[in-house]
């Protein structure tokens, strides 16, 4: 199991656009107009995907203005 975990929860995205400009490695905007997760999956209303480094991801969240995504180190939400 990866050490990591980051989820969105897109009903709550305002398509700012700073996760992609922070992260783009693992955010884009999807054609719908919201932010999405490279490689997640869908769960729910929401999307998420395991890593095992969390890289830009952390600055991704705390930037996020909707605070709708989110980070969890070992189960334990971080962000
Ligand atoms: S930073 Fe948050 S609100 Fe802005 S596009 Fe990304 S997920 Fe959406």
């Amino acid at each position: 199991m990866a050490k990591f975990k980051v989820g969105i929860e897109r009903p709550l995205c305002i398509s700012c656009e700073s996760c992609v400009n922070i992260c783009p490695e693992f955010w884009e905007m999807a054609d719908d107009g919201f932010s999405y997760l490279k490689g997640s999956k869908k769960s729910g209303e929401n999307e998420e995907r395991e890593i095992d480094d969390v890289e830009c991801n952390i600055d991704a969240a705390e930037s996020c203005p909707a605070l709708c995504i989110h980070v969890y180190e070992n189960g334990k939400k971080i962000v």
